[in-house]
């Protein structure tokens, strides 16, 4: 078995674009790490209103001087070339050329990332300060790419559960010769369902998902619509080999009970996480699964600075979508911390019931064994009362934690005792235990 970094080594080089040889050879390879379903979907089939791709293949490309000297070639690096660029060969002119060149916009020594799957164009790029020694009037082109059908692959880990509602986890793994984004979010994820795998059998069930970025997620689902409402909520995995702290970024419904458990227990494993709403992070593959039609909650965790340090959403860590995000700017420690908080959000979800009390009035604590010494423990101490308080059936652990500002762990921690002791019981729907009024009473004046 590999180390998350270890893989990460071995296939953060690979040209994973959409549909490509170099896609499948690391999806296969991530499959020798634990049991995956690798799902077909063949070019040209529809997916909702999308269309499966081609397969894309870059035989070579290059930019040479008319007397032969290479400026840049794509053997040294798998970014000089636009990802699904159109073939070209020919000579241009220098302005002709310059409309096709792609450079990083801070940094010149760097290569970018572009890519064109659907506007359909050709294009190299290059390093800033390369294309600004361009003098000559004209340049020899060579871009050897290969259009074909061809198939999108899904790799699917599934953590059977005693339920068959399910928690989805998405990664994508398309971006050619690049680390934090987004190789990271899949060694993360594979890791966290190793563990799930090795663990306890959970209550929900868990689907991990490798896939290209939008278009795999848009295929899965529109060949799976009989599982969509089974998915009860969601966490997207990227960018998380970095420095910056962790930051969960909220669904499209912020109320979901997917949103509150995994916002209570991150609270718990790293307090200082920052937490943000939909669409305020980062935009990723989770779009798909809260958009309309699907409207699975679905959160995302990364490592990226709080939005008041980052310039823009589009530019979450300098290095992002360029040749600068290599292994060195990750670290097994980082992605260790990320699987960790990873893991003690699904514990909090699949944890997370309703509470419902069977006691009336406040309980007789020290009578019952439950009392927590204020002087010992003063936090404890206000934690049981509080949280006793909202034991009626009606809030769920999480709905507990975020009302009093505390941890899931916290609420779970008092919970457990009030069942042990036969004075509350676990519900996964609602059994709200205030009594009727009498008819005719005006609630709102009591
Ligand atoms: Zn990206």
């Amino acid at each position: 078995m590999s180390s998350m970094m270890e893989l990460i080594q071995e296939l953060w080089y690979l040209a994973r674009e959409l549909v490509s040889d170099e896609y499948d050879q690391a999806l296969y390879r991530l499959a020798d790490e634990v049991p995956m379903t690798i799902h077909e979907y063949p070019t040209g089939m529809p997916a909702w209103t999308w269309t499966v791709p081609e397969k894309w293949t870059c035989r070579q490309a290059y930019l040479e001087t008319l007397d032969g000297r290479r400026i840049i070639d794509r053997n040294e690096h798998p970014l000089h070339v636009v990802s699904y660029s159109l073939p070209f060969e020919g000579v241009v002119s220098r302005e002709e050329l310059l409309d096709h060149l792609h450079v990083h916009p801070d940094n010149p020594d760097w290569i970018p990332f572009v890519f064109k799957y659907y506007q359909r164009d050709w294009g190299l790029c290059l390093p800033g300060s390369v294309r600004d020694l361009l003098d000559e009037d004209r340049y020899r082109v060579v871009i050897d790419t290969v259009f074909e059908p061809g198939t999108l692959k899904v790799g699917e880990v599934i953590v059977p559960g005693e339920l068959e509602e399910s928690f989805m986890l998405a990664a994508h793994l398309c971006h050619p010769a690049m680390v934090n984004d987004d190789l990271s979010g899949v060694v993360v994820g594979l890791d966290a369902m190793r563990q799930l795998l090795a663990g306890p059998k959970p209550r929900y069930t868990y689907r991990f998902l490798v896939l290209p970025e939008t278009i795999g997620s848009v295929a899965y689902l529109s060949q799976n619509e009989d599982l969509i409402p089974t998915m009860a909520g969601g966490l997207f995995l990227e960018m998380l080999g970095n420095d910056s702290g962790l930051a969960l970024q909220q669904s499209f419904q912020p109320e979901s009970q997917a949103d509150r458990a995994l916002i209570a227990g991150l609270r718990g494993a790293v307090p200082d996480a920052y937490v943000g709403p939909y669409r305020t992070i980062i935009n990723n593959d989770e779009r798909q699964f809260n958009a309309p039609g699907v409207r699975v909650p679905m959160l995302s965790l990364s490592r990226v600075e709080r939005p008041e340090l980052t310039e823009s959403m589009y530019r979450p860590y300098p290095e992002y979508h360029s040749s600068a995000d290599t292994p060195e700017i990750v670290s097994q420690a980082r992605l260790e911390d990320g699987r960790q908080a990873v893991l003690v959000m699904l514990a909090a979800f699949d944890r997370n019931e309703y509470v419902v009390n069977r006691f009336k009035g406040e309980v007789f604590a020290s009578g019952h064994g439950i009392w927590i010494d204020y002087h010992t423990n003063p936090e404890g101490h206000r934690n049981l009362f509080q949280i006793m308080e909202r034991c009626d059936g009606s809030r769920t652990m999480a709905d507990i934690a975020l009302e009093l500002g505390i941890s899931f762990q916290a609420v779970w921690e008092i919970v457990s005792r009030f069942v042990e002791k036969d004075l509350a019981a676990f519900s996964r729907i609602p059994q709200p235990t205030d009594p009727p009024r009498r008819a005719g009473l005006n609630r709102n004046l009591i």
